[in-house]
């Protein structure tokens, strides 16, 4: 079967109807679709996620937004990796960052990879990811990835930002590019005789009628998971989160370009630096703990017990549709899956599923065959991620409640994650088994690494042995010298900034 696309309904005007809006609008108005985006003006948008991965900038490149009017407008940061702090009680790896991998990282991250092999294997080398990538320091020194022309490599980054104002920053890009905009709640969705969304009906009984439709509804996913009974596949079984309570304080005075993630008792809090406000929020599980008792953990944390500052709490679901395109709808954004935010990939993923559905829908017009590769290529790159956050819990050393406890001995991980792990511990190298399990799909080899031994998952320091000449081969003084000279080609972040809103 082949679809053709002349109207474009999208359902949701959230950032990921957003994205959808301007990334199809980008692709195909000048071929004459018609795309209009539907919202709810009574329900309101799920108003976080405010933490990026790089491909955003990819993403505004490609839509044409400027940095220096995009980011200004929407209070935004850079943001060159993330924090992790107080995941692991093993000493000397109380934090670690995972970074945005950047081009001068090919120098020193084959010493990170040897060092780190031969320390899983007992000899006794610095294994700690924060001594050998560049962009660790450009957070260390709290300055922009924005290098000089004359600095010879690329730096690669993501973002912070208002989730509210870039929503609306995307509208208004969007009506440049001839989307149409419409306030209306849809209470009902009609169905043709091959199953296919024949039109939306609203509140005030209006019909509105497209040819193809994008489910942006947010978590009950109105149209995939309602209308069209594509069943949801849970990961609530190894991902034990499912609420949150936010909150805003002031900004910073000088801002790192990083998310720092703080495990708390019962989950973790994030703390995203914007120009005006850092956002917090604690994710949780309220199967270990009420949410009140959270929300006072989390004031404490913040050290806004006697402050009555107003508590925002929201509640999520993690896992993914079975399908992400089905019949004449393709889900993006909550709608299609939700992998807890620890390393805010949900932009990132709704981000590449409209590319990837443009470039299918380009390649097959529709057909089954583009369709469901569509589908599977999703859905591998969901999996990847939920086991790279999965494994942050299963490694996590805390055992100071019941949920740590659980989550450190949780065995309901994939197959795929327990080979990982098992290659790790046996001191193998696991590039080849990332690549054979696709775990590589959305995190490189690099992250894995980070992430395994920025947890401190190496033997004792008991059971560490000096090693010969020939194993101390990368001096840690030598990598820090190249990275901090690296270093000196990046301007202050805040200099950054300023400059951006000067314009
Ligand atoms: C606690 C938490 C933290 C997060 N942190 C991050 C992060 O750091 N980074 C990241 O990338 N992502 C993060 N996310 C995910 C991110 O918030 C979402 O992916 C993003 O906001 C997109 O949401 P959405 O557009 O799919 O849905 P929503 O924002 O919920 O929008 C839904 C839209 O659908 C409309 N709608 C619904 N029903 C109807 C109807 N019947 N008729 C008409 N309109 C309707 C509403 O009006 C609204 O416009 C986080 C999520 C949570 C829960």
């Amino acid at each position: 079967m082949t679809q053709s696309i002349n109207r474009i309904v999208i359902l949701g005007g959230g950032t990921a109807g957003w994205i959808a809006a301007n990334l199809m609008a980008t692709h195909w108005a000048d071929k004459g679709v018609e795309i209009t985006l539907v919202e709810s003006p009574d329900i309101g948008i799920i108003g976080v996620g405010e933490g990026s991965t790089p491909p955003l900038k990819g993403f505004m490149q490609t839509i044409g937004a400027k940095e220096s009017e995009w980011m200004p407008a929407c209070n935004a940061t850079y943001k060159v990796g993330i924090t992790f702090k107080d995941w692991s009680v093993k000493p000397g790896f109380s934090q670690y960052v995972h970074p945005f991998l950047c081009q001068p990282d090919q120098f020193t991250a084959p010493a990170f990879f040897h060092n780190s092999f031969l320390r899983r294997k007992g000899v006794d080398l610095e294994g700690h990811p924060d001594h050998f990538f560049l962009t660790t320091e450009l957070i260390r020194q709290k300055l922009a990835p924005l290098a000089p022309p004359n600095f010879p490599f690329e730096i690669n980054y993501g973002y912070h930002f208002d989730s509210g104002l870039l929503g609306q920053y995307l509208a208004r890009f969007a009506a440049g590019k001839g989307v149409k905009h419409q306030y209306a709640t849809v209470t009902e969705v009609l169905l043709d005789s091959a199953g296919n969304i024949d039109c939306l009906v609203t509140d005030s009984g209006d019909k509105i009628k497209g040819d193809f439709y994008v489910d942006s509804t947010g978590f009950k996913g109105q149209l995939i998971q309602q209308a069209l009974k594509e069943p949801f596949l849970s990961c609530a079984d190894s991902l034990f989160n499912d609420s949150a309570v936010v909150f805003a304080t002031e900004a910073d005075q000088d801002i790192a370009p990083h998310t720092v993630s703080t495990a708390l008792k019962y989950g973790w809090a994030w703390r995203i630096p914007l120009t005006n406000r850092v956002g917090n929020g604690y994710v949780y599980s309220s199967a270990f703990v009420d949410h009140d008792q959270a929300e006072t953990e989390f004031r404490s944390h913040l050290g806004l017990l006697d402050k009555d500052t107003e508590a925002r709490r929201l509640q999520f679901k993690v896992g993914r549709g079975a399908r992400h395109w089905v019949k004449n709808c393709l889900a993006v954004g909550l709608s299609q899956g939700f992998i807890e935010p620890l390393e805010a990939t949900a932009l990132d993923m709704v981000q590449e599923t409209v590319v990837r559905f443009i470039e299918a829908y380009n390649q097959g017009n529709g057909s089954d065959q583009h369709r469901e590769a569509f589908n599977q290529r999703i859905s591998n790159r969901f999996d990847a991620v939920r086991d790279y956050i999965v494994c942050h819990y299963r490694i996590s050393s805390r055992t100071d409640s019941e949920y740590w406890r659980a989550c450190g001995s949780n065995e309901k991980i994939s197959m795929s994650l327990r080979s990982i792990l098992m290659s790790w511990m046996a001191g193998n190298n696991i590039t080849d088994e990332l690549e054979k399990q696709k775990l590589d799909a959305y995190f490189p080899n690099v992250s894995w690494n980070c992430l395994l031994a920025g947890k401190g998952i190496y033997p004792s320091q008991e059971q560490l042995k000096p090693g010969s000449e020939l194993a101390n081969q990368y001096k840690i003084d030598g990598i820090q010298r190249f990275i901090q000279g690296c270093a000196m080609n990046f301007p202050p972040h805040m200099q950054a900034l300023a400059q951006l809103r000067a314009g």
